[in-house]
């Protein structure tokens, strides 16, 4: 897609680190790691997020986040990993194309992911509702 910045990295436009490729993927270091070694993994092909992602494309990505995150600890850049997708603008979603995160987490290292807060009573029961699933 024109004006997509991770589009422009798959055509060879923007230079990155890439440490894996393949036809339907692609991953590289993120320009500002949370922690060194913080990587993305990327569709080849255009979705404006996962939610948008087809399902064989998303368990390709599920499947190299695991081997990366695996490399990630073997190699001690991280003694975990967190493996997340943003999902729309509320999310921190700011490059419109797929991405999953691949984070090296350290003890210590002071990134928080969240801050959960705490339901009100009877609010679980109605959220629940909403929420339930027939699949
Ligand atoms: P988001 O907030 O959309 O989930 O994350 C986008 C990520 O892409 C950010 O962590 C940002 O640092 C990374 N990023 C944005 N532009 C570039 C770039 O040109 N090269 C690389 N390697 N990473 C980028
Ligand atoms: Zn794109």
């Amino acid at each position: 897609m024109d004006d997509c910045i991770f589009c422009k990295i798959i055509a060879g436009e923007i230079p990155t680190d890439k440490i894996y490729e393949d036809r339907e993927l692609l991953a590289f270091l993120d320009i500002k790691p949370v922690n060194p070694g913080h990587t993305l993994i990327i569709s080849k092909k255009h979705f404006a997020d996962y939610l948008e992602t087809s399902e064989e494309i998303l368990s390709k990505m599920s499947h190299l986040a695991k081997k990366i995150g695996q490399k990630i600890i073997d190699s001690r850049l991280g003694q975990g990993v967190n493996i997340t997708n943003n999902i729309k603008p509320a999310a921190g979603q700011l490059v419109n194309h797929v991405h999953m995160h691949i984070i090296p987490r350290l003890e210590g290292d002071g990134y928080k992911l969240w801050h959960g807060k705490k339901y009100a009573d009877g609010e679980a029961e109605k959220i629940k509702g909403k929420l339930k699933l027939d699949l």
